[in-house]
């Protein structure tokens, strides 16, 4: 029976609307139907080619729903349990593993080359995107791709843990490593943006900047923990070090891979301070540094995959957050809408409006 998906025919071809077939769960894998899908910046990086992977495809990878059908040999979840989707499963057994670094697995979009399903119209093969193709009714996935939904946490909700939350508390707590007080600046104010805001307010921050380049996002910034908000300009860092007694944040969190907004971030920490960029960015996106100022500041820069994060490790503890009302996964949703809606909120995101769009089946 096909189930309808949102499917990328070819890189900068736009996103069809059409029946896919999955094939029946085999060994160790685990069929899904979705409740819910966040939009994700990255899905629009693998549609217009910033991100290259095997196509055409369906995208979608943050995603939760409840398990239909599991495969020989799987035991961690049965049909009827609720589930996030992990879209960066790790293999345990790489040197990056082995250092217990499994965000940096050398494995992790094996599975992107692999055909996932079929178009129900002319049988074309098509590949999981960021291995879970969660932009469909349901999808068939291996079983590391799949966790345990915390208890509690409507799926809804869950759906946006699997990239945008953990990537964004990620940043703040494993990356930046942020201490009760001091000062931090957020870049961006998209789905990870708002997550590492609130994550920010979680960790004790005093001063919370967020930093955007739309005046509209102000309140849904303010929502989500920002002290100050600062449309982006020539001179964001100048009036950040003003709002940090001239000595610039603690942390900055750069949430848009543009190498002038990595630049910025970078001019408004700190001596000393650290700098981490989360956003992905083109290869086009040289940043410059001389040496000098490298040594004079000081500063770390460091990059940040997934949010450094461990998803086994780190579901339990945002899930506690969600349940003490610290993490708020409804304030990062700024549109509900139904799978035909994705092409309309890739647009959005272009013209960098709103926070996540979230596709609810
Ligand atoms: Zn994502
Ligand atoms: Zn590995």
């Amino acid at each position: 029976m096909a189930v309808r998906a949102a499917v990328l025919p070819a890189v900068g071809a736009p996103l069809e609307i059409t029946g896919i077939e999955l094939p029946e769960p085999g060994p160790g894998r685990v069929r899904v139907r979705l409740a819910a899908a966040g939009v994700c910046h990255s899905d629009l990086s693998l549609s217009d080619g910033t991100m290259r992977l095997p196509v055409p495809a369906v995208l979608g990878h943050e995603g939760a729903g409840t398990v239909v059908a599991v495969g020989e040999g799987v035991t961690h979840v049965a049909p009827g349990d609720g589930v996030v989707l992990n879209w960066a499963p790790s293999c345990g057994t790489c040197p990056a593993c082995a250092r217990g670094e499994v965000w940096l697995c050398a494995d992790a979009l094996a599975g992107a080359a692999e055909v996932h399903a079929r178009r129900a119209d002319d049988g074309t093969d098509l590949y999981p995107g960021l291995n879970v193709a969660a932009f469909a009714e349901e999808t068939v996935v291996p079983a590391s791709c799949v966790l345990p939904a915390p208890d509690g946490v409507p799926l809804t909700d869950a759906a946006l843990l699997g990239c945008a939350v953990l990537t964004g508390y990620g940043a703040v707590h494993h990356s930046a490593r942020v201490r009760p007080g001091e000062t931090v600046a957020v870049f961006g104010v998209g789905g990870v943006g708002l997550a590492a805001l609130q994550s920010a307010r979680i960790a004790g921050a005093s001063t919370i900047v967020a930093v955007d380049v739309s005046p509209e996002k102000e309140e849904l910034a303010r929502s989500a923990g920002a002290t100050e908000y600062l449309v982006a300009s020539d001179t964001t860092a100048r009036r950040i070090r003003a709002l940090t007694g001239k000595e610039g944040v603690d942390v900055a969190v750069e949430c848009v891979g543009r190498a002038a907004t990595i630049r910025t971030a970078w001019e408004s920490t700190r001596r000393g301070g650290r700098t981490t960029v989360v956003g992905i960015g083109g290869k086009d996106q040289q940043v410059t540094f001389n040496a000098l100022e490298i040594f004079h500041w000081g500063r770390t820069l460091s990059g940040c995959v997934y949010g450094n994060s461990d998803p086994a490790r780190d579901l339990p503890v945002l899930a506690e957050h969600i349940r003490t009302g610290r993490l708020d996964l409804g304030a990062l949703v700024t549109e509900h809408i139904a799978l035909d809606g994705i092409p309309a909120a890739f647009d959005t995101m272009l013209a960098g409006k709103g926070g996540r769009a979230l596709v609810v089946f």
